[in-house]
């Protein structure tokens, strides 16, 4: 009885300090996100394990270290980029709101005020820092309107283009993030610039990739105080290649473009939807040379991360904020449609002992993944009210806990809304919205009358190119049920097609 007495309230005080360790043991978290690389530039789709669950062949891709990443990792197949844009992806990854609530609805520019992340939104890095984590950005932002903020320059933009682009995004509007090393939207590989912590601007004249891969690894080491150095850290790292241009040698690396120089089209488009006589054609091998160059980046900061002795407990993805056409479906656009290419993203999670590698089929959405990594950091209590995604970290770890896994994936896309005396954008038109099922992809576009324009259905599973648009007139019964699907994720996201009952009025008047 003695010692039961006397056991108590030492494992009591184990528990305490365990309690506190658990804090410090919290696994760190790097998120990874280049710009416009899309799924099927991977090349290890092309390998058996993988082939089956996407039924569609790979680009003809040099990704060595992505490759052995995957086979570390749960990779999924199906994840979707929900507004496949640039500003509305970063919105949402950032507050797991949907573009309406992130505020951030379009890409934000100077001429778009009001597409800009809401400055009172409680963001993914928020939470992360308010539990003890030291958060770090780098790279592309692109989630805030342009400010008459110059650093260097009080009073007037960062540049001086016309219509603005870029932006300084001042530490007030850094939400948590306590390392900054970042911009607004700039699309000069080799001539990159950024703002530090304190606001100052660095011109380091070198690849982007190569230059931000520098600075997550600086970040890592911790050399010069980037992080606490006791406590876990979360790192969003936003390259920007393989993003355009893609043109010449000014935006890619040679030694990368070199390895594609010499293929015809017909080795360098394996699509059959893509079409090679688009003015777009010759871009492919220096889009495939920055997804080499991304590949080896990625590839460098993983070894560092293991030869710093902090892969074990480092949760690593690796994803995007949409794809890129290529080429396929005819389209110039590289992104902003529910072509798989576009809509379909990478997204690959590593998380050492914790998780199981396999291909995982879930709808995962853009609002899914802020809840869903918290989740896995062990902060599942702490996802902000705020958050409209899913917490799928159950899927992810197979622990048993419920989950409402997705049965479909929404699909949004807006245009400018009206513009006022000074042209300035006001508000969005929604021009679009789809859903995505584990069979079929639809999309509705309609015009300014609320009529459709134009409707999109297939069958991904029987026609994974998507070459063959389902015929929504004589195909009733299908598009009734595409749609009552909709319906529902319309409902559950209280999108503007919900709230306005644009897609009753479209149901009804057909
Ligand atoms: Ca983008």
């Amino acid at each position: 009885m003695n010692i039961r007495k006397y056991i108590a309230p030492v494992s009591g005080l184990v528990m305490v300090a365990c309690g506190n360790e658990t804090v410090q043991e919290r696994p760190n978290i790097i998120y990874v996100f280049p710009d416009q690389f899309r799924n099927q530039s991977l090349a290890f789709w092309n390998d058996e394990e993988y082939a089956r669950h996407v039924g569609w062949e790979a680009d003809p891709v040099l990704t060595p270290n992505l490759d052995r990443f995957a086979d570390e990792s749960v990779v999924f197949s199906r994840a979707v980029s929900t507004c496949p844009l640039s500003s509305p992806y970063r919105g949402m990854f950032l507050t797991g709101m949907y573009p309406e609530r992130s505020g951030v609805t379009l890409n934000c520019m100077a001429e778009r005020p009001e597409s800009t992340l809401n400055p009172d939104a409680e963001c993914i890095s928020d939470v992360f820092s308010a539990n003890g984590y030291s958060c770090g950005y780098i790279g592309k932002l692109h989630a805030e309107t342009p400010m008459k903020n110059d650093p260097a320059n009080p009073g007037h933009y960062v540049s001086d283009r016309r219509p603005e682009w870029d932006a300084y995004t001042p530490p007030e509007r850094r939400h948590g993030f306590s390392y900054w090393y970042s911009y607004g939207t700039f699309d000069v590989h080799k001539d990159p610039h950024y703002w530090d912590t304190e606001g100052v601007r660095h011109d380091p004249k070198e690849y982007s990739v190569k230059h931000e891969t520098d600075k997550a690894i600086e970040f890592l080491r911790n050399e010069h105080g980037e992080r606490k150095a006791d406590a876990p850290f979360f790192l969003a790292l936003a390259y920007n290649p393989p993003h355009s241009p893609y043109e010449s040698l000014d935006d890619c690396m040679e030694e990368d473009f070199n390895l594609y120089r010499d293929m015809s089209y017909s080795e360098l488009y394996v699509r059959p939807n893509a079409d090679t006589t688009l003015s777009k054609a010759p871009s492919a091998r220096y889009y495939f040379a920055n997804v080499t160059g991304v590949d080896r980046e990625f590839g460098r900061l993983l070894a560092e991360l293991k030869a710093l002795g902090l892969d074990k407990n480092t949760i690593v993805v690796f994803t995007s904020d949409h794809g890129e056409t290529m080429c396929s479906q005819g389209t110039l656009d590289p992104k902003n449609s529910i072509y798989t290419e576009s809509f379909n993203v990478p997204f690959m999670i590593r998380y050492p002992e914790k998780i199981r590698h396999r291909v995982d089929s879930t709808l995962l959405s853009t609002a899914d993944i802020m809840p869903t990594m918290l989740a896995l950091a062990g902060l599942g209590d702490k996802i902000p009210d705020t958050a409209e995604g899913r917490n799928l970290a159950p899927v992810i770890l197979e622990n048993g806990e419920p989950c409402d896994i997705p049965d479909a994936a929404l699909y949004i896309r807006n245009t400018n809304g009206p513009k006022d005396k000074d042209g300035l954008v006001r508000g969005i038109f929604p021009e679009a919205r789809g859903v995505k099922t584990h069979e079929y992809s639809m999309e509705i576009t309609i015009n300014k009358n609320h009529k459709i324009e134009r409707v999109l259905i297939f069958n991904d599973i029987e026609d994974p190119y998507q070459l063959e648009n389902i015929s929504w007139k004589e195909n009733p019964e299908l598009f009734r049920d595409l749609c009552s699907i909709l319906a529902e994720k319309l409902e559950e996201s209280n999108d503007i097609w919900y709230r306005e009952n644009i897609l009753g009025e479209i149901l009804a008047n057909i």
